[in-house]
């Protein structure tokens, strides 16, 4: 197999080394990378992903540990040889795009060209070549602020390609992007390297994106955490056959992208002690949860799917259990209606006339799911409490805290399971209400 394109070993680089300031941003990170992988860095922001990146770029010197790029140190270069190394080896896309204002559109994509001393008409026909495959053509008179913001990100993959790099770097390069935008981009990513085979490698906050790769690196506090395999790729790394292997572990940390390894072992044992149902029949419940929740399938199907056997599609869950659990899904769905309707109406406007019927309508399904028997006087109180928790007066602590004081103190005198039980049935009521704001992180 084919020697890594990048070899780290040991990295360590020292911001304000030897000052009172003195920062490790990144410790002990070691990575094989090879020729023609996609692999993306992710982890939360200040993790260290940058910082590697402009290390390998060969701008930020390791303060210990190896770092090769096709064999070489570019900490050895001469200023020459560094020159031919960054327009040559490694293209880069940022964030921000940086595009040249000055500069039309064609002229920003073979700018990098001057350097390398090729003729004008030369790169004005290769840079027009490279907008053409971007789909950017047509924009290749215009200057850049009169470009869109995924217009202006195609320009400047178009731009990271110019020399014909072998590596590709990304930071964040969906960042300022709308969803049809950053799917362009990446596509465009993938292309370049499913294509033209270029190793590309990206830094990313979006999980949605971790797709592209073929490897995910995932960073933390500095360290390089672990790395995974996407299972739908056809490796290029070596990998243990054993890790490629799609685990429960694997699944659950596309889940929580965040989470330790450890983390990811305690979720997997909870969910067994808890559920009784372990990670296979948990993602099918959720897919089938999500059918439901969208009103693809009605509380009858539900239930069903939910008693099938596992191996014929179903959650394998028993009879009785399953009609409960499609019974109390169907409740908080039907309740959460009038959540939807007095949201809406409460936010268009601070008053309206049914508002009063929505809110005992809602105090109705809260009261239900206590045991006892509510006086007259603690019913109006508990119709405060809901308006308060439904306008957003009061949080969820606030609300479950307010059932535990005594009536003087405008509460109910719920003991504390109580408290958290309604808490806990009003608060699914209010999720399935609220209109989904989509999934940004
Ligand atoms: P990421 O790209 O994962 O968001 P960075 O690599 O940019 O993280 O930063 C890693 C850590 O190093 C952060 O804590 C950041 O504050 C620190 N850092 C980054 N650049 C500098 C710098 N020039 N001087 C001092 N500290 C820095």
């Amino acid at each position: 197999m084919a020697e890594p394109i990048i070899k780290l070993k040991d990295l360590e680089i020292t911001y304000n080394l030897g000052k009172v300031n003195e920062f490790k941003a990144t410790r002990g990170v070691t990575m094989d990378i090879y020729p023609g992988e996609f692999v993306a860095f992710f982890g939360p922001s200040g993790c260290g992903k940058s910082t590697i990146f402009y290390s390998i770029l060969g701008i930020l010197a390791p303060s210990a540990g190896q770092l090769f790029v096709k064999g070489e140190n570019p900490y050895s270069f001469s200023p020459e040889e560094m020159v031919r190394f960054q327009t040559s080896v490694i293209g880069i896309i940022y964030q921000a795009f940086f595009l040249i204002p000055s500069l039309s559109v064609i002229d920003n994509v073979a700018l990098p060209q001057i350097f390398q001393g090729v003729p004008v008409k030369k790169r004005r026909a290769w840079a027009k070549e490279l907008l053409k495959r971007f789909d950017m053509e047509e924009h290749a008179e215009k200057y850049p602020e009169n470009l869109s913001g995924g217009q202006s990100q195609r320009v400047s993959v178009s731009r990271s390609m110019v020399n014909n790099p072998n590596i590709l770097l990304a930071d964040e390069p969906t960042g300022n992007l709308d969803s049809v935008s950053t799917k362009q981009v990446m596509d465009a990513l993938e292309t370049i390297n499913m294509v033209d085979k270029k190793t590309v490698i990206i830094i990313t906050h979006n999980a949605a994106q971790l797709s592209y790769a073929h490897r995910v690196f995932y960073m933390k506090d500095g360290k390089l955490e672990r790395i995974v395999p996407n299972p739908e790729k056809k490796q290029i790394a070596k990998i243990d056959k054993q890790k490629i292997l799609v685990t429960e572990m694997d699944k659950l940390s596309k889940l929580f992208p965040y989470s330790s390894p450890t983390e990811l072992k305690v979720k997997s044992v909870v969910n067994y002690l808890t559920q009784d149902l372990d990670f296979d029949q948990l993602s099918k419940l959720e897919n089938l949860t999500q059918l439901m929740i969208e009103r693809k399938i009605s509380k009858d199907e539900f239930s069903k799917l939910l008693s099938r056997d596992l191996k014929q599609g179903g959650v394998g869950i028993s009879g009785g259990v399953a009609e409960t659990m499609a019974n109390k899904v169907l409740k908080i769905l039907e309740q959460s209606e009038d959540t939807r309707r007095f949201r809406r109406r409460f936010e268009r406007n601070n008053f309206f006339a049914r508002e009063d019927f929505l809110i005992e309508k809602l105090t109705g399904y809260v009261e239900k799911e206590y045991s006892g028997e509510f006086t007259l006087s603690q019913k109006i109180i508990l119709k405060k409490l809901v308006y308060k928790r439904i306008s957003g007066l009061f949080n969820k602590e606030e609300f479950e805290e307010k059932l535990q004081k005594t009536q003087e103190n405008g509460g109910l005198s719920l003991d504390q399971n109580m408290a958290r039980k309604l808490t806990l049935h009003f608060e699914k009521i209010i999720a399935q209400g609220s209109e989904s704001k989509g999934h940004g992180h």
